[in-house]
């Protein structure tokens, strides 16, 4: 068994038919570089060439389709800059225009009047009669007139390939020369035998050559979805193996005592009982820091679930066995937030704290600086700006990242330089992430779900309104600050646009400013211009209650606990996506009063803004919605997913292919469960195959 085969190693530009010139575009356009990578240049669709229309039958719903006829008559029309080839093509039915504005020179002078061609096209409108513009032209064979033809694939291309005759179709006679000089023991299996016959995989050489030569669709359906499987297989082989690894020989910090810190803080300050969530999750966490490896665990849950206390009695964990601990969120507001609230709650103990972001400067930063650096200080909240190799500590033993989805893995990455053995890393995310993406993404981390709020709190009403309702809209929350409740109005982010951006906020302000005149009213006003010093101090105002309203953009979309607010206005909802809506609406409902979410949008709305508006009137379950948005935009725009770098499948869609993913971990997880080092004799292709891949993947950056 050869994974590493000379044959499909072998520059792109060394096939028959493709020289240096073409293999210097198939490089550039495209990413063929090698004879294997169009192997797995795979066709999008493919075109059924045995079905032919009559020409009489054609009309302008139609799409794509074939027919077959005669050249009767060829002329050039249109002035110099605008001229073009039209052909009539007649079959015994009637008759239709061909058209080309480009290369019309070249065709003319290939094409032949009075012989038979098989004509593909798209059917179009003009000037009222139907015709085809630069349809493929192929001269009737004995194949084609036998209707014999396979199923043709279609390939994608580019403009600059076509312009060198590389074509859907071109493209396929080269992925066709290829395939001609392989034999299948060219393309050795890789996956176990029992795991074919258990899902009823077609071989590995045979599925290649039959997703680009099909004989009829179901040939290509058992191929396509052989290749799918492997592909997941493969990368979930990858990612256990990875898990496994990591388990195995990252060394880590042992916490082996819960000691005075965190039972003191358990059992005389802690506000409240933990749920059942919190304590399974804190279980857990206490498992993994008592093994000797490394914990990465990722906690995953919903908004308002309470992560913020299971990250304050994990660090006290961690200050109770002799180490520092840290916590990082992605803004300057949560970063002060979690520091203003740790502190409270530490008050009365003698655990150190102390906040360290881009605005803390000069003497300040100096001093922090030193205590972090001779361990006076146990536990460090701030920004980003923990990551800066001057922040150096006398002995980090926990880091927490808190909002995950707002930094990058190689961020994270960065944390485990801050000890000499890596300390242990708890990263927690309020954007549930749907399964099928955990598997992928996260997959070679541990996860926690807190899948439980805090007892009392009652489901957040949700509703949909339109400008034309605006006045009850602000009559409501004149109603609910009646009751002593807090409101906030958010407006959107327009990308690119920060200008306006603001004068839209402006504008909003100023409304909302003449519903709410003061001294009745006052109104707070954050955006992402404001120094930080105003920032803070507007958000404070709030959060004391001095103001009743916060007027904002999305900067305050992440973590802001204000459990007084009860009411949460979302202006142009069309412009955001589901999960952040659902991050926006968790600012409310945080207490124990009834919390609604006002969904505003103009009197019009389109169908893909109403599809996520119901979503959220109907549901609060972030998983749902999180599954809901993967379906809608896909998983590569899921927040996070794309910097991961791991998403990188070319035929399988984790959407769409569920079940067949769902089957490829089950597999992955069984196989090396009984085979960790892949040494049975049934699994030595694969372990060959993986051997081969070693090196041109960039699965080891995963922390
Ligand atoms: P998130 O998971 O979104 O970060 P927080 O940690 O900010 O949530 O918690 C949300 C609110 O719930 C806070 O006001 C917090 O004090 C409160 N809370 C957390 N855990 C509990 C609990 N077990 N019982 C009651 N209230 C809780
Ligand atoms: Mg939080």
């Amino acid at each position: 068994m050869d994974f590493r085969n000379a044959i499909l190693s072998n520059p792109i530009e060394y096939l028959k038919g493709v020289g240096p010139q073409r293999g210097e575009l198939l490089r550039k356009e495209i990413g063929v570089h090698t004879f294997r990578d169009l192997l797995y240049y795979f066709p999008f669709r493919y075109v059924d060439r045995t079905n032919v229309e009559k020409i009489i039958s054609l009309h302008m719903q139609m799409d794509y389709v074939q027919i077959r006829g005669k050249i009767t008559r060829m002329e050039v029309i249109g002035d110099k800059r605008a001229k073009r080839l039209v052909a009539t093509l007649r079959d015994e039915t009637g008759e239709i225009s061909l058209v080309w504005f480009q290369g019309w020179q070249w065709v003319e002078k290939s094409l032949q009047t009075n012989v038979a061609y098989l004509v593909f096209g798209k059917i179009a409108v003009f000037n009222g009669y139907l015709q085809m513009s630069h349809p493929e032209m192929d001269l009737v064979t004995e194949e084609t007139a036998t209707g014999k033809q396979f199923l043709e694939p279609v390939y994608y291309t580019t403009e600059k390939l076509k312009a060198r005759g590389l074509t859907a179709k071109a493209i396929g006679k080269l992925t066709k020369n290829l395939l001609e000089q392989l034999s299948p023991g060219e393309i050795p299996e890789n996956i176990p035998t029992s795991i074919l016959q258990q899902y009823r995989l077609m071989d590995r050489a045979k599925a290649h050559f039959k997703i680009h030569l099909p004989v009829n669709e179901d040939d290509a359906n058992l191929a396509r979805r052989r290749l799918k499987f492997e592909e997941l297989f493969i990368a979930q082989i990858r990612i256990c193996r990875l898990k496994i690894r990591r388990q195995q020989s990252s060394r880590g910090f042992v916490f082996n005592t819960v000691g005075d810190a965190f039972n003191t803080f358990y059992n005389e300050h802690l506000p409240f009982t933990l749920t059942g969530a919190q304590k399974r999750v804190l279980k857990e966490i206490r498992q993994d820091t008592a093994t000797g490896r490394q914990m990465n665990r990722l906690i995953q849950g919903d908004v308002g679930s309470g992560k913020t206390m299971v990250a304050l009695l994990t660090m006290l964990l961690a200050v109770d066995n002799g180490f520092q601990a840290c916590l990082m969120a992605p803004t300057e507001i949560l970063s002060q937030q979690h520091y203003k609230s740790i502190s409270e709650l530490l008050e009365q103990m003698p655990v150190k704290v102390a906040l360290l972001t881009g605005n803390v400067k000069g003497k300040a930063r100096k001093q922090i600086l030193k205590a972090v650096e001779e361990g006076e200080i146990h536990i460090l909240i701030g920004t980003h700006a923990l990551l800066e190799p001057q922040v150096v500590f006398k002995n980090l033993g926990m880091a927490i990242v808190d909002e995950q989805h707002r930094f990058g893995v190689a961020q994270r990455a960065r944390l485990w330089q801050k000890n000499t053995m890596p300390p242990h890393i708890l990263v927690m995310t309020a954007t549930p992430i749907p399964r099928t993406l955990a598997m992928t993404v996260y997959g070679d981390l541990d996860v926690s779900v807190i899948d439980e709020l805090p007892p009392g709190r009652k489901p957040i009403t949700t509703v949909h309104r339109t400008e034309f309702q605006r006045p009850q809209v602000m009559d409501f929350i004149k109603e609910e600050i009646r009751k002593g409740r807090q409101a906030y109005i958010v407006y959107p982010l327009i990308e690119d646009s920060e200008t306006l951006d603001y004068e839209n906020l402006m504008k909003g302000y100023e409304e909302v400013k003449a519903f709410f005149p003061e001294p009745q009213y006052y109104i707070s006003m954050v955006h992402g211009r404001q120094p930080v010093d105003m920032k803070e101090t507007n958000m404070q105002r709030f959060v004391k209650g001095d103001t009743q309203i916060m007027v904002a953009t999305t900067v305050i979309e992440v973590g802001v606990n204000v459990p007084n607010a009860s009411v949460m206005v979302i202006e142009s909802t069309e412009r955001f996506g589901l999960s952040q809506l659902h991050q926006l609406r968790g600012r409310v409902g945080r207490g124990a009063e009834q919390s609604f979410c006002i969904l505003m949008t103009g009197n019009k709305v389109g169908a893909d803004s109403k599809e996520r508006i119901q979503v959220m009137v109907q549901t609060n379950d972030g998983f749902v919605i999180s599954e809901k948005d993967m379906e809608l935009r896909g998983p590569g725009d899921i927040e996070g997913t794309r910097q991961s770098g791991l998403i990188d499948l070319k035929l399988a869609d984790i959407v769409e292919d569920r079940p067949i993913l769902e089957a490829a971990r089950a597999s992955a997880e069984k196989l090396l469960q009984e085979d960790p080092d892949l040494s049975m004799p049934e699994n030595q292709s694969l372990q060959q195959f993986l051997a081969a891949q070693q090196g041109k993947s960039q699965w080891s950056k995963i922390s």
